[in-house]
């Protein structure tokens, strides 16, 4: 039982926000003096800075970050920030600050389960108690089971059980009591100093991070998210959420987001529910299967061997295929650190069932590059447009670059953006332009028909 006049350290983890905070609130209640920590965990961001010092996501966290210490400051605190191995810092920090536990929320990937395992034990053998919280999803992932008591591996029966095990909960914003956030000292607070301490440079990105900028975008959805069911596949529209990013590091609280979606009476909210049901359904997933991690959910396509060459990857990751649908989103991505769900769709389906080369190397490139990348929802992703994963598209579901361009971006307009070498042409022309019309433009790096093809003949051989 904790004694009300106790401290209390929450670690800030992935939920970068002081409203609705699950293990902020409790803290709030349960103690008389509350300490905040971060961590900027080098395991993480070591191998990052190897590649580039320039990053989007730590420009997106370093922001969120300084919502918080501004935020704070009224009361005269910060949160304290710190660079290294958890494990070390986190009893190191409940130490220093003599708190008698650390409140955390709980994480369901791989890495911090084990991480926070760890931090667990060494606080309580120093006599620290520990409390975790639900607040990351609204459904942990083992929670559900089927008739036969076993994990999901189908969307649709698990969605409708999620619905079920939710109802129509009524949603109360958890305000926690910052008056109780004490003094730390002076802290790394505004943006820039916060990515000097982590050592990273400033950089732009195409979504501003914190808790007020996510409203101000969930704001602006909610101007037409009645029309999401149909508007979400154009990408030229930009009509889908941006939420993923919000979501990831936890500006928004997944309680109001959902909240949103049912206290909306239109079929473009519950297509969006659904959508929010697809993120916890792929955590569940990496849950109960951690082997998608290392191969295929369904073990037949471990043997897949892919023959696309090394140049076809470089000519996707670079915008570079012939195919403007596909540079214009792989150029996008490179720039911004943002991809549409469709153009996700596509640029994968792309890589590996035309281009040929394994899902893995492109899942791997967009770990890299996306802005709200996730471990579940990226593999989930890969998995599904490969045809290997759990509730996936069958294998010879193959998109027609030209087909899809015509549809979802019939005026050229997203193609314009990111390909302005193109731009000459006519929205007609733009699609699949002629040799003598590309100009500067590569021509197609594989032929579409012969390739789809191929395609079939590699999955028949395993898919037996
Ligand atoms: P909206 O359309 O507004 O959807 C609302 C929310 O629902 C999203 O923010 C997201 O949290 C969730 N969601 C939507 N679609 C999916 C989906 N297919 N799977 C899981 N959750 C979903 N999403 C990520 O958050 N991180 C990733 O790393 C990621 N990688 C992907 C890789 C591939 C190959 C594919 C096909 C999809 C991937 N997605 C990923 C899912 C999806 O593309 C993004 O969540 C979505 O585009 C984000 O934009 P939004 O917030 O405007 O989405």
């Amino acid at each position: 039982m904790i004694n009300t006049k106790q401290k209390i350290l929450v670690w800030i983890r992935r939920d970068l926000r002081l409203k609705d905070h699950t293990a902020l609130y409790q803290a709030s209640k349960d103690a008389a003096n509350i300490k905040l920590v971060f961590v900027f965990d080098y395991h993480i961001l070591d191998p990052l800075k190897q590649k580039s010092t320039e990053d989007h996501r730590l420009q997106f966290i370093c922001e969120s970050l300084a919502e918080l210490q501004f935020r704070l400051a009224p009361y005269k605190s910060a949160v304290l920030i710190r660079y290294g191995d958890p494990k070390i810092e986190i009893p190191m920090v409940a130490q220093e600050q003599q708190v008698n536990a650390v409140y955390w929320n709980r994480d369901y990937s791989e890495y911090p389960r084990q991480r926070d395992a760890a931090v667990t034990n060494e606080l309580m053998a120093a006599g620290i108690q520990v409390q975790t919280f639900q607040d990351h999803v609204m459904v942990e992932p083992d929670t559900l089971l089927n008739k036969e008591q076993k994990p999901y591996q189908v969307f649709t029966p698990y969605s409708n059980a999620w619905r079920q095990s939710i109802g129509i909960p009524t949603h109360k914003t958890l305000i926690a009591n910052l008056e109780k956030c004490g003094d730390v000292g002076k802290q790394p607070s505004s943006t820039d100093e916060l990515l000097k301490f982590c050592g990273f440079k400033k950089t732009e990105s195409i979504l501003k991070g914190g808790e007020k900028e996510g409203q101000k975008q969930l704001d602006i959805f909610r101007t037409y998210i009645s029309n999401y069911d149909t508007a979400r596949d154009y990408p030229y529209l930009n009509q889908t959420s941006y939420m993923s990013v919000y979501i990831r590091h936890g500006c928004i609280s997944i309680r109001q987001l959902v909240a949103l979606a049912q206290e909306q009476d239109s079929n473009g909210a519950d297509v969006w529910l659904t959508e929010l049901i697809w993120r916890e359904f792929y955590q569940m997933i990496a849950y109960h299967y951690p082997h998608i991690r290392t191969g295929s959910f369904k073990p037949k396509y471990q043997r897949l061997e892919y023959p696309g060459s090394e140049e076809h990857l470089e000519a996707w990751k670079q915008g570079q295929t012939g195919f403007p649908i596909i540079d214009a989103a792989m150029r996008c991505l490179n720039q911004t650190g943002w991809m549409h769900n469709r153009l996700r769709m596509l640029t994968a389906s792309f890589l590996c069932k035309l281009a040929l080369v394994h899902w893995r190397r492109g899942e791997r490139y967009f770990a890299w590059k996306l802005l709200d990348y996730e471990f579940a929802s990226n593999n989930g992703g890969w998995q599904w447009a490969s045809g290997t994963g759990c509730d996936a598209a069958p294998y010879f579901r193959i998109f027609n670059p030209e087909t899809q361009s015509k549809t979802y971006d019939k005026e050229a307009k997203f193609i314009k953006q990111y390909c302005p070498e193109l731009e000459h042409l006519s929205a007609k022309e733009i699609h699949n332009p002629l040799p003598h019309l590309r100009g500067h433009y590569p021509l197609p790096i594989i032929d579409y028909k012969r390739h789809r093809q191929l395609a079939l003949e590699l999955y028949r051989q395993v898919d037996q």
